[in-house]
């Protein structure tokens, strides 16, 4: 079976194309400036040589046009025809309470989704212009949709409820949500792998450190706490994002500088975080680099960064009355070891014991770096969340004959209210 996994962006579009019986790669790719005539096209079939051209695609449907179309190419491409691709995958970012889990996609599930353009208004419209794009280029063929809040689902009310009053709950769902739940939920499960233990007797910490940030705290295999809340704004300084700040700092800030909310919004998601202490970037790798060259502020945005972590990671252990096993994952903490060094060695009182040298190795594979006497397992896990909606796809339609999921499709599960 194939599966083709497709993550939709306002106007760009990551796929790769699976193969089921091996989960084996068969080609990715992305194409960026959907709606400009000066669209890019970049392809990398496994094996073969990268592909990248320029060309008018203005709309999604042009783009999955263009995408099966390099899939099948006589050259570059990896399929005989389309007809090879048995199922499609979507990332969603935002299932509210409605989706608790993965589902394939029914015209029941869309119209949940659009319900949640609100509250998710930059990721769950071009989400959906990636479902429809799909089903205008392959009407026949089963999708499934995998959400970024499904994993944290489980978190009881007394973590997700905000301490306003409840009626903005019932009226509105605003609550905390949290997100990147599948890279959590697939790095906590391959470390209790790693550890040779079964993940229900577990309390794990997972650090997704990327350009977007978030902890979260998994007992017993489910999410009971994580620090992105009913936006990817709350929780952890990120590399654009603020993250926690006292929610009096909008309207003061509002009056002080004569900004439109959505100007102070616009400022605390893209102009905050790293990049708006040091001055310099949002990316992790300049900042190190900047530091090592005495620059300051730099070091100040550093700082606050791994203190803001740290200080959610004892939180955590609080949360959950102790910690087995923190996981490094996502760009930033597969990458940085200076960032996982300082912060582990400032949890020795949680029992924490770095192997400085196994943390300071640079690699690609899933890897223990405290000491055996540590009391808690430090783990770096690489993140796949792609790999996790090709499975969770392979598993709705069945893992049958393609397109039995789209006869036999999941129940839209219920509101939880
Ligand atoms: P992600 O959002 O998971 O793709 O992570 C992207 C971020 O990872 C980049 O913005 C960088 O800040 C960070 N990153 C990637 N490589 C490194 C590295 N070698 N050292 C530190 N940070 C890195």
């Amino acid at each position: 079976m194939r599966v083709l996994v497709i993550n939709a962006g306002s106007s760009s579009l990551k796929y790769q194309l699976y193969d089921m019986r091996d989960e084996s790669v068969l080609a990715a790719g992305k194409v960026e400036r959907i709606g400009m005539d000066t669209a890019i096209l970049t392809h990398e079939p496994a094996g073969k040589a990268e592909v990248r051209e320029v060309r008018e695609i203005l709309e999604h449907t042009a783009a999955i046009r263009q995408v099966l179309s390099v899939l099948v190419h006589k050259e570059h491409g990896v399929l005989g025809s389309v007809s090879e691709i048995d199922a499609v995958g979507h990332r969603v970012v935002h299932g509210g309470e409605a989706f608790k889990q993965s589902v394939v996609v029914t015209p029941e599930v869309k119209q949940e989704i659009k319900r949640l353009f609100d509250l998710a208004p930059l990721h769950n419209p071009a989400h959906m212009l990636g479902i429809q794009a799909v089903e205008a280029n392959m009407p026949n063929v089963p999708q499934t949709v995998v959400f970024d809040t499904a994993f944290h689902q489980t978190m009881p009310p007394n973590s997700y409820l905000y301490p306003i009053p409840l009626a903005l709950y019932r009226r509105h769902k605003i609550r905390k949500y949290g997100f990147h739940g599948t890279s959590h939920m697939f790095v906590s499960r391959r470390a209790a792998e790693f550890l040779g233990r079964p993940v229900e007797q577990l309390k794990i910490v997972t650090c997704h450190i990327g350009n977007g940030a978030s902890v979260t705290a998994v007992r017993g295999g489910v999410s009971v706490d994580t620090s992105m809340g009913m936006t990817p704004l709350e929780g952890l300084m990120m590399g654009t994002r603020s993250g926690d700040l006292d929610p009096a700092v909008v309207p003061y800030t509002m009056g002080k500088e004569d900004l439109t909310i959505n100007e102070v919004s616009s400022m605390l998601n893209k102009h905050s975080g790293l990049l708006a202490v040091s001055g310099l970037s949002s990316d992790m790798r300049e900042i190190e680099q900047a530091m090592e060259e005495g620059n300051q502020n730099a070091k100040l945005a550093f700082e606050m960064y791994e203190y803001r972590l740290r200080k959610y990671i004892g939180a955590y252990a609080a949360a959950m009355n102790g910690i087995d096993c923190i996981v490094w994952t996502a760009g930033v903490g597969e990458n940085s070891s200076l960032l996982r060094e300082r912060t582990c060695s400032n949890l020795e009182y949680l029992g924490v014991k770095m192997d400085r040298e196994a943390n300071a190795v640079r690699s690609k594979q899933e890897r223990r770096i405290s000491t055996f006497e540590s009391k808690v397992e430090v783990l770096v896990i690489p993140t796949n969340e792609e790999l996790v909606i090709a499975k969770e796809t392979y598993r709705l339609i069945g893992g049958n004959e393609a397109g039995a999921g789209a006869k036999n499709p999941e129940k839209l599960p219920q509101h939880a209210t």
